[in-house]
């Protein structure tokens, strides 16, 4: 059963902390948005970023600029070639840790 986020927020309108959509607590339910407090995933986001966050499993930051790589093999690659580059805030983060 689905119930109306407004019934569980305070908020008006709630954002989505991966692509900063901001919706309407009165139009969408527990189905199109992800509470982190749900342990379905990390962070307070949208149904369409939350699929995107299991699939990702590893992001790089470059600088604040984030990657997202499916496995840590990828990530590590491209981790090393920003390296490479001479680029020294590099960090790779598992997803879901
Ligand atoms: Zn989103």
């Amino acid at each position: 059963m689905s119930i109306k986020i407004v019934d569980v927020t305070e908020e008006d309108t709630i954002t989505c902390n991966v692509c900063n959509c901001t919706f309407d607590t009165n139009e969408i339910t527990t189905d199109d948005f992800y509470f982190a407090w749900d342990n379905i995933v990390s962070t307070d986001c949208c149904r369409s970023c939350s699929e995107k966050l299991s699939k990702w499993k590893y992001i790089v930051w470059v600088g604040g600029v984030d990657d997202y790589y499916t496995t840590y093999e990828r990530a590590k690659k491209h981790y090393d070639e920003w390296v490479a580059k001479g680029y020294d805030d590099v960090i790779i983060e598992e997803i879901g840790k």
